[in-house]
């Protein structure tokens, strides 16, 4: 298990050639005419083709082998506790092996598998500062773990959320999971996040385990949240009446998790296409949960919604990296120059009937994986945990 430092030492200059496809992650050109990437210090400073691009004094140079580079995969949804374990399921490493799965980027949507998780308001808001520094010092693998989001209680008040974004929190965990699971006092605090510059996001559906309970369509619509926190379920979903009064009644994010109803998903997909909103559609895999944890979710959600859900591969891919950063305002998830320097390097599965990467996952099957790099640099080669990449990148020099 890698517990690497936020940043390596030394300035750093990647050199990334040879790509064969380029996902930009950004659903208006989903792919860039471009076989060259430049990151210096951790951030993007060239796209292009090798003849017109600098490689000079870089100090790591990648041969993708005529692979597909793409932004690094971003979950909206996890529930971290502590560094790289999960009391859920008494589980070490999965961070590490959700980045042997493409993800370099989690967003917590609260600790609630905290054992002994304080429930009064100092209690609930010293939680979610230690766990916002906590993950900003350990990146489990190099990934960057976006936690510290308390769970509202109903005794907060104004002060309370004005205190913890000056300490530097800026997420909400899921509305609902705690005291408050009515509509006006939701509205009320998600109000009061939003003034001082936090998100939010709600647990959508039926109970997800004993002590969590049902957050209906009006709930949802009144609370108002930044993003509809799996509204396919985590694992009961609303019917569908609801999901589309939901997808209609507000312009908010519309998230669907791994650990949530399948076909409430590829039904909130078509409702979201047929409204030409595909844009707020973002992924995460709610884990860990009793459902486990899932380190190649997003992958998975990525093939399920292209093969079932009838959408280009390269516009599935967009919802786990482009769409998601630009909802929650986070500098990665897109190829472009100053954006972070997270990517993933991937190719058709060995013996996947696709001639092509993008026709593989629009039969269904998953890409390997051949690295990951977060930062500008090498976290991960040949993935553990991906079926086998027909071709993987390689290091060429230093
Ligand atoms: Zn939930």
């Amino acid at each position: 298990m890698a517990h690497d430092e936020p940043q390596a030492g030394g300035p750093t200059r990647l050199v990334i050639r040879n790509i064969g496809l380029l996902l930009s992650g950004a659903m208006e050109k989903p792919i860039l005419d471009a076989d060259t990437i430049v990151a210096e210090n951790g951030k993007i400073t060239g796209i292009g083709r090798t003849k017109d691009i600098d490689a000079e004094g870089a100090t790591t140079i990648i041969d993708a082998n005529g692979t597909t580079v793409a932004p690094g995969l971003i979950d909206s949804h996890v529930h971290p506790v502590a560094g790289d374990w999960t009391p859920r399921q008494n589980q070490i490493g999965w961070i590490d092996s959700y980045l042997h799965g493409g993800v370099t980027t989690m967003i917590s949507a609260g600790e609630v598998h905290m054992p002994g998780r304080p429930r009064d308001v100092v209690g609930l808001k010293a939680m979610a500062i230690f766990a916002q520094r906590a993950f900003w010092t350990l990146r489990p693998g190099g990934v960057k773990v976006h936690a510290g989001a308390p769970v509202i209680e109903a005794e907060m008040v104004e002060e309370d959320f004005k205190e913890l974004a000056a300490a530097g929190v800026k997420l909400l965990g899921e509305v609902g999971l705690g005291g408050v699971k009515d509509g006006p006092t939701a509205r009320k605090m998600v109000g009061w996040a939003r003034k001082y510059g936090i998100q939010s996001t709600i647990h959508t559906g039926g109970p997800s385990i004993p002590g969590s309970g049902l957050i209906d369509k009006d709930v949802v619509l009144e609370a108002d949240t930044d993003v509809v926190g799996h509204i396919n379920g985590g694992h009961t979903a609303l019917p569908d009446d609801q999901i589309r009064c939901i997808c209609e009644g507000c312009k908010r994010g519309l998230e669907l998790v791994h650990n949530g109803n399948e076909r409430s998903a590829l039904y909130t997909l078509r409702t979201a296409q047929e409204m030409g909103d595909l844009s707020r559609i973002i992924l995460g895999t709610d884990a860990p949960a009793g459902s486990g944890v899932q380190p190649l979710g997003i992958l998975r959600m990525v093939s399920l919604l292209s093969s079932l859900g009838e959408v280009p591969a390269e516009i599935a891919f967009c919802f786990a990296t482009g769409n998601t950063a630009r909802m929650r305002a986070l500098d990665c998830g897109l190829i472009e120059v100053g954006r972070s320097a997270d990517f993933v390097i991937m190719d058709r599965a060995q013996h996947s009937p696709g001639n092509t990467i993008l026709d593989s996952v629009r039969l269904g099957d998953l890409p390997g994986i051949g690295m990951t790099i977060i930062d500008g640099i090498v976290r991960t080669q040949r993935s553990r945990n991906t079926p086998p990449a027909t071709r993987v990148p390689m290091i060429v020099g230093h």
